[in-house]
């Protein structure tokens, strides 16, 4: 099975069990007609930090990031890396078309490729901003979103600040929901971290029952 093939499978829920093979040809060929509906686009703005205290990241132009999470990752870094990923909304459009006919499964997983290719424009965008990083001699962190750990997805309001996002095809509702749905929006770091810092799961008290949980900083 193709690993792309395989990632939506697991996305579907299939982790750990086998795909009937109805599965896998209908993902196989619900990717053939995403190829044509996906068109990524990433925007992103290093802006210099001035400094964190407690949970909150004080960036150039007044900008302030309040979690008590992202200012302790932040908290070695030069740099925040704020950025907009999206796939655009040609996909979405197709899942509802799908719905509309009552085309339930194809319209499931096409939606979960859309999911498995944002998150692949996102992991392409911090692979590019780790490279540069490291050419100049900094690490990078990992990504972080609005509305995960304590940081409230209300904050997408800064990044929204921050990127020129219509210039994407991106909007915010007022409930601080991207539109097209299949965007990413946050915030890597670059800095140079001590060998001995934790990352910010290990210290984390919801770390016992937290999906998200990861053992990078
Ligand atoms: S354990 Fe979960 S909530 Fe805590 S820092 Fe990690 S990802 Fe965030």
């Amino acid at each position: 099975m193709k690993t792309e093939t395989n990632a939506v499978c697991q996305r579907l829920g299939y982790k750990g069990h086998s795909i009937p093979t109805s599965i896998s040809s209908s993902v196989d060929s619900n990717i053939k007609s995403a190829y044509k509906l996906i068109k990524p686009r990433y925007a992103y703005v290093p802006k210099v930090i001035d400094g964190t205290l407690r949970q909150e990241v004080f960036m150039a132009g007044h900008l302030v990031f309040t979690s008590q999470t992202i200012s302790y990752v932040l908290s070695d870094c030069k740099w925040a890396v704020v950025f907009l990923v999206t796939i655009g909304g040609d996909l979405e459009r197709e899942v509802s078309r799908l719905m509309e006919k009552g085309d339930m499964l194809n319209a499931f997983i096409l939606d979960t490729i859309g999911s498995e290719a944002a998150e692949k424009a996102a992991d392409y965008l911090q692979d590019a901003v780790s490279e540069t990083a490291k050419a100049i001699g900094y690490n990078t962190t990992l990504r972080y979103s609005p509305g995960y750990c304590d940081w409230d997805v209300s904050q997408q309001k800064i990044i929204f600040q921050i990127i020129e996002s219509t210039v994407l095809g991106v909007n915010l509702t007022e409930g601080f929901m991207m539109i097209p749905r299949k965007s990413v929006s946050g915030v890597i770091g670059i800095g140079k971290f001590s060998k001995s810092k934790l990352p910010p799961c290990l210290r984390c008290n919801r770390k016992k029952s937290c999906q998200y949980k990861r053992t990078k900083l």
